[in-house]
């Protein structure tokens, strides 16, 4: 297939992120059903091929060098994460270090941008009534401190012409590639999206379709409840080494990330088809980027600690604002470190990419349009690649029957058990390339 001329076509492909921006410009041809594994879009009438304009599935990321050049046209480019002010490393000194997932700078961050009138309300991740999460607008520090911790759950922004009406300085917290799609509608529809002018991303290894929620709740001890917290940290352990909530007739239990058979990120369970083909690492659109400091010795620290990438000078502000604030505390940390902070994703998004781009071409299958030139060079990263690739798709099909049957962990880990023993023996392959 070589390009895709409508919504039904990005359905059809699987490429769909569920992000509902094609039902937000037009409401009146989609509608998000929300019911699945993941969010797609359903036509309940004619879109003119508005839809389609907004969709990141189509765009792809071939443009965004040029895209955050313009956007941020008084900062040179990094390779492999887009414009660069500054990188820094750091952590709350407020309670809520111990309650955020990793050092609790994006809630320091965003409670920041509310508190000194910089936005008048922030667009981010909460519980939802009911069970699950979704977006939210919140208008106060209490409000986002409250809703803090990562999820690793598909939300969606079907609400976004809602939360943006009455509003004039509005900030959003999303992914990398939801914070692109944003920018660019409030970019080409000021008059509707302008008032969304403040963007806070944070490196994302990846995203989960629902599968990966009731995987871990059939995973956990009692096996059953609704999953409260996806990152519980544990005292005296590595900050890698965290835990997950499930709640169960009023009682939470924690269970241990390592006891999730292959519930490790390098396998890439439930992952959606559209992080196989993004290389969007640095999220090139946002103003400040946050993330998990993976680095020695900062990742011993059982607390958490947090990277930030820098791109706005308005957002070094506030973080210098909440800095002389005392509520958060950081050094400058060298381009390098922070690249290796981020050194699997970057192998797997950008490197290990080559690969699967070249398997979807021989296939005749559209290819999100991206900066990587395809490659079937049998190096260690594209064997890997390919194998992870085999495995999130299947993945994503076998829970799909195993959910239904009594042991349903013990009956999707025998139906992937040849997928497992491809990426443990490419995974062996030595490799000479470092970043
Ligand atoms: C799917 C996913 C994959 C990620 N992959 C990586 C990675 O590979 N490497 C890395 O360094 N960091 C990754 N992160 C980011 C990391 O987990 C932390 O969220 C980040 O470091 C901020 O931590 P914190 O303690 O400062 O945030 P907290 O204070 O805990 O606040 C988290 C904030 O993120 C928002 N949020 C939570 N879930 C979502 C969501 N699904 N979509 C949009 N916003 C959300 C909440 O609204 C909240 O404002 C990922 C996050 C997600 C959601
Ligand atoms: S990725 Fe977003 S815009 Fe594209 S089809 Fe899916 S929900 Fe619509
Ligand atoms: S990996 Fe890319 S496509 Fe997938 S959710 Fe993250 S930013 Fe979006």
């Amino acid at each position: 297939m070589k390009k895709l001329k409508s919504i039904e076509q990005v359905v059809q492909s699987g490429l769909c992120i569920g992000c509902g921006l094609c039902a937000v410009v037009a409401p009146e041809a989609w509608k998000l059903d929300t019911e699945g594994p993941m969010p797609l879009p359903i036509r309940i009438g004619d879109d003119a091929g508005r839809g389609i304009s907004v969709c990141p599935a189509v765009h792809g990321t071939r443009t965004l060098s040029a895209e955050s050049a313009a956007t941020f046209p008084d900062l040179d480019q990094i390779t492999r994460m887009g414009p660069i002010r500054t990188a820094l490393v750091g952590h709350s000194l407020t309670s809520q270090r111990s309650l955020s997932s990793s050092g609790g700078m994006l809630t320091e961050y965003i409670s920041e941008i509310l508190d000194s009138g910089l936005v008048d309300a922030v667009i981010h991740v909460a519980p939802k009534a009911g069970g699950g999460f979704e977006y939210v607008k919140s208008k106060s520090s209490e409000e986002v401190r409250a809703s803090c911790k990562t999820r690793y759950f598909p939300v969606d922004l079907h609400k976004l012409a809602e939360f943006v009406a009455d509003e004039s300085k509005v900030a959003i917290v999303a992914n990398p590639c939801f914070t692109a799609a944003v920018r660019r509608l409030s970019q080409s529809s000021p008059e509707s999206f302008g008032a969304i002018q403040h963007f806070v991303s944070f490196f994302c290894g990846h995203w989960k379709s629902k599968s990966w929620t009731e995987y871990l709740v059939a995973c956990s001890k009692p096996s059953k409840g609704e999953l409260i917290d996806y990152r519980t940290k544990i005292a005296d352990r590595p900050a890698s080494k965290y835990g997950y909530q499930v709640e169960v007739n009023q009682q939470v239990e924690t269970s241990l990330m390592s006891d999730v058979p292959n519930g490790g990120w390098q396998f890439g369970l439930f992952k959606p088809l559209l992080c196989d083909f993004c290389d969007d690492v640095g999220a090139e659109m946002a103003d400040v980027v946050f993330g998990d400091a993976w680095l020695k010795p900062e990742s011993e620290d059982a607390l958490g600690t947090s990277v930030v990438l820098v791109r706005s000078a308005t957002a070094l502000a506030s973080l210098q604002s909440a800095s002389a604030k005392g509520n958060v505390a950081f050094t400058e940390l060298p381009i390098k470190r922070l690249l290796e902070s981020q050194n699997a994703t970057l192998r797997h998004r950008q490197d290990g990419i080559a690969a699967r781009i070249a398997i979807r071409k021989i296939g005749r299958k559209f290819v999100p349009p991206v900066r990587v030139k395809p490659s079937l060079t049998p190096t260690r990263t594209n064997l890997v690649s390919l194998a992870r690739y085999r495995l999130a798709k299947r993945s994503n099909i076998v829970w799909g029957e195993s959910r239904e049957v009594a042991d349903s962990v013990s009956h999707f880990n025998k139906r992937l058990k040849f997928d497992y023993l491809l990426i443990r023996l490419a995974s062996k392959i030595p490799t000479r390339r470092k970043i």
